[in-house]
């Protein structure tokens, strides 16, 4: 099939294992998009700085990462995949955007609000201009679509008017890139206990990693939250509870689904029995992508190629954004 020309950017942290969250809410469409666009995803190295300040596991990580993500169904030949900090463009071009960002907008943001209430030790300049480096990290391959979910949306719009201000004040060289979804309502996986969303690096005990074994699985999943069950017929569903049905969904049989939400309408729902269900399902989804992500990190060179290909290609489409920066800035002295 003919791709799209147009470009698609999108990264993750290195702070932890893959979970059902990064998959379904993530990952599985980029996989989709890798075949219609050009699409660059990458380890956003440098973010993990403003939260993690220990580099000691660092290369591990991004490269158990790049296993993950292979795993779980990009392609290589198909996408181009790299690591921040391999691209120097990038913080020249942050650099740039600064200029352009105001310190009252940055302190507004809703992401640094939260982070500075979680670190109030460490509430570091870089924190504050997490924006920027990710207006950055998306304008430099003058991007058009950024697959991401709910929590990010504020972030683009900030890379908007980025790229409008520098537009306007120095000349056309950035398109104005949209957040994009192939569907209306963005998939957001609750963590287990009900209490907010499953994640890298906080909630360890009530996320699915994709690196889970079976026993593992098995036992967070029979530990999540559930009560008595409804009282009335066809009753709302609390959000813990619609949690396990939101998983049900993407691992089970449409004919299971049907069956416990049957069941829950004319309240004769055992959450035992739907957890159990819900278990073998998980691992069978599971399994696969694990034993595959295991079998590549077996072969860190194959790894480390990918990384370096990767590179290459992102350093030479940043490189010609950066060029008609600089001549759009006047820099451009030699
Ligand atoms: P951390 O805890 O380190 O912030 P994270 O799990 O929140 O890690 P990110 O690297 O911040 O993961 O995000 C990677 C991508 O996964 C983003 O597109 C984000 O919107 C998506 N994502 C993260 N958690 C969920 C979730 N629970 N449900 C749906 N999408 C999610
Ligand atoms: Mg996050």
């Amino acid at each position: 099939m003919e791709k799209n020309k147009e470009i698609v950017l999108s990264g993750i942290r290195p702070t932890g294992f893959l979970h059902l969250g990064n998959y379904f809410g993530a990952l599985k469409n980029w996989a989709r998009m890798q075949y219609e666009y050009e699409c660059y995803f990458f380890i956003a190295d440098w973010h993990s700085l403003t939260t993690h300040t220990d580099t000691s596991e660092l290369k591990l990580i991004t490269r158990r990462l790049v296993s993950e993500l292979i795993a779980g169904g990009l392609d290589p030949e198909q996408c181009t995949m790299y690591a921040q900090s391999d691209i120097p463009e990038i913080p020249e071009l942050y650099l740039y955007l600064n200029m352009v960002a105001y310190k009252g907008e940055l302190e507004k943001t809703v992401t640094f609000k939260e982070k500075a209430r979680k670190q109030p030790e460490n509430i570091n300049a870089g924190l504050l201009t997490y924006p920027v480096l990710q207006a950055a990290d998306i304008l430099i391959h003058r991007c058009h679509y950024v697959p991401v979910g709910k929590d990010q949306e504020q972030h683009i719009e900030m890379t908007r008017n980025f790229a409008e201000r520098f537009n306007h004040r120095y000349g056309d060289v950035f398109p104005i890139p949209k957040a994009f979804s192939y569907s209306e309502d963005l998939v957001r996986i609750l963590s287990l206990d009900g209490s907010g969303k499953m994640s890298k690096s906080e909630q360890q005990m009530n996320t699915v990693y994709l690196n889970d074994d079976d026993e593992l699985i098995r036992k967070k999943i029979m530990k999540a939250k559930t009560d008595q069950g409804p009282s009335a017929p066809s009753s709302e569903k609390p959000e813990y509870i619609q949690g396990l049905f939101t998983l049900l969904g993407l691992v089970s049989s449409p004919e299971v689904v049907a069956r416990f939400e049957e069941d829950f309408n004319r309240c004769q729902i055992r959450y035992g029995d739907m957890k159990k269900q819900l278990a073998e399902d998980m691992i069978r989804f599971i399994k696969p992508i694990r034993d595959k992500a295991a079998a590549l990190q077996n072969d860190p060179v194959f790894i480390d190629n990918i990384l370096a290909n990767g590179a290459e290609k992102a350093r030479k489409s940043a490189g010609e954004t950066l060029l008609e920066v600089r001549k759009a800035l006047g820099f451009k002295y030699l």
